[in-house]
């Protein structure tokens, strides 16, 4: 099957070819660690989640190399260290800064997962890819892209004949609409900055200008070319046809509040600092989810996280159905309403699958042509999800049809224990991030401990469970039976403290 997506550069639903099918490579933009994701940043992790999915199952699940950074150079960063380290923090002011992107990480890590969003292939951190992005700054300036002034690099915007193409605006069109900062070291107020000078107060890293740290667009631009051209190339990995379109990749993503001038600038600085790439071959931008109108921003402070809703006992299921009931390029607001349907009917489909499947034989990759289709016109996950919801309305007592349900549900992320559970059901999820002997062990435990309490042994019990707490791993009594999440790393090790 052909997948076609609207690609931003040409304005047009286009047919995907990737310049080597064997090694598809696509980059999305991810967060700034400083506090937890709003809604609204869930947006674009499940879309292009969706699409990874789709590609995996498509070209092979080996095949696909999905990149999503960690922005942890941010003003945002340093202002929590820069309090902790007031309020008497011990540790440097970048074990700080570090603990504070990675308390972050681990949160979103947390959330996402709770989402369903299987994890990218690379996850890479701005701070440890510094050196490139020096590396590139200074072939800008030797090339005479950019320009060293006071500590600052600048990228001269007016040398490159293609700015705003992407956005489809002109550079003057920029200048009057866009918050463009006048300043001294700056030869016109469009250049844009690829390095700027840290005071000691600030975390910084020596540099032919100084003492400094990178500007944010030039992150996504070092690391995508990293992980995405210089290193699937130096492993051997790439087609002909691949090495024939150097620092080149297929789909670059993010939400369209990127478009400009985050991505304009990272094609910018890319394609001046590597003449003949094309960067990425096709742009894909998520429309924003919206609070009464209004985008979801940290800055607006109309936003709620992913984590209130999940405390709230929305199950992270339910937040996924929501989102993709929307195609990706509309704007969409979040309602009580429009979860309240979800949730009932990811009830009933988990119960019918209950009554009438075979969990064990759930398989992804049995999906539908039905869904693959509907995602493979540029991600209708919309029709995808009316699809299933047609299914059930029409599969009676069929029992291979809601086995197909199953496994299309299993393709789309929307299978849950959790919900399992609440219809009275043990079932220890395939998806799991821990291998088969590691799901073994917990669920040995898990009955010695059932057995323990049937005998009324209930210090054996209790032991159980604590180790297994100790382990990483929470466990949930219901009528159903027991479920159990693993919360952070599973540390099979601590088990052996039981006899
Ligand atoms: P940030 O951490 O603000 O750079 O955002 C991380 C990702 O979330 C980017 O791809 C943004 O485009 C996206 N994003 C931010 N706000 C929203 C929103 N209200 N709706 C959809 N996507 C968003
Ligand atoms: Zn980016």
């Amino acid at each position: 099957m052909s997948i076609t997506l609207y690609n931003t550069a040409t304005r047009r639903k286009e047919p995907f070819t990737p310049l080597d099918p064997n090694n598809v490579r696509m980059y999305v933009c991810g967060p700034t660690v400083y506090d937890r994701a709003h809604l609204g940043n869930a947006r674009p992790v499940l879309i292009f989640d969706v699409l990874y999915r789709l590609l995996r199952h498509e070209y092979g699940a080996d095949a696909v190399t999905y990149v999503r950074n960690f922005t942890d150079v941010d003003d945002r960063i340093n202002e929590t260290a820069q309090k902790r380290k007031q309020a008497g923090a011990t540790g440097s002011l970048e074990d700080l800064i570090r603990e504070r992107s990675d308390e972050t990480i681990g949160w979103y890590h947390a959330d996402m997962d709770a989402l369903g969003a299987l994890r990218p292939t690379h996850e890479p951190r701005a701070t440890e890819y510094i050196d490139q992005m020096i590396a590139m700054s200074q072939q800008l300036i030797n090339d005479g892209f950019a320009y060293a002034k006071d500590g600052h690099v600048l990228f001269r915007v007016r040398k490159y004949d293609d700015y705003g193409k992407l956005s489809g605006r002109s550079v003057d069109d920029m200048i009057a609409g866009a918050r463009v900062e006048v300043a001294p070291y700056k030869e016109d107020p469009m250049d844009f900055v690829l390095w700027k000078p840290s005071d000691d107060d600030l975390p910084g890293w020596d540099s032919p200008w100084g003492r400094g740290r990178p500007g944010w667009h030039i992150e996504c631009s070092a690391m995508a070319d990293e992980l995405l051209w210089k290193l699937p190339r130096e492993k051997g990995l790439l087609s002909q046809e691949a090495l024939a379109h150097p620092h080149t990749f297929d789909i670059h993503g993010g939400g369209n509040d990127l478009t400009f001038p985050h991505h304009e600038n990272e094609i910018a600085q890319s394609k001046c600092v590597h003449q003949g790439s094309e960067y990425a071959q096709v742009w894909m931008h998520n429309e924003m989810l919206q609070v009464e109108g209004k985008k979801m921003s940290k800055s607006l402070g109309n936003f709620f996280t992913v984590r209130d809703l999940l405390d709230q006992g929305v199950p992270g299921e339910v937040i996924r159905f929501v989102m993709l009931s929307t195609h990706y390029r509309k704007p969409m607001d979040w309602t009580e309403t429009k979860a309240n349907i979800a949730e009932l009917k990811l009830l009933e489909w988990h119960s019918e699958i209950k009554t009438h499947a075979r969990l064990e034989d759930v398989n992804a990759n049995c999906v539908s042509n039905e869904i693959v289709e509907a995602l493979s016109n540029d991600l209708d996950t919309h029709n995808a999800l009316k699809h299933l919801d047609d299914q059930v309305k029409t599969a009676g007592n069929a029992s291979e049809k809601y086995q197909q349900l199953a496994n299309d549900m299993q393709f789309l992320g929307l299978l849950s224990r959790e919900m399992f559970s609440a219809t009275g059901f043990f079932w220890v999820d395939a998806d799991s991030l821990l291998s088969t002997d590691e799901q073994q062990l917990i669920a040995e435990l898990i009955d010695a401990r059932s057995t323990a309490k049937a005998l009324k042994d209930f210090q054996r019990a209790d032991e159980i469970r604590e180790i297994l707490l100790s382990a990483g791993v929470t466990l949930t009594d219901s009528r159903g039976g027991t479920t159990y999440k693993v919360e952070g790393v599973f540390d099979p090790s601590k088990l052996e403290a039981l006899e």
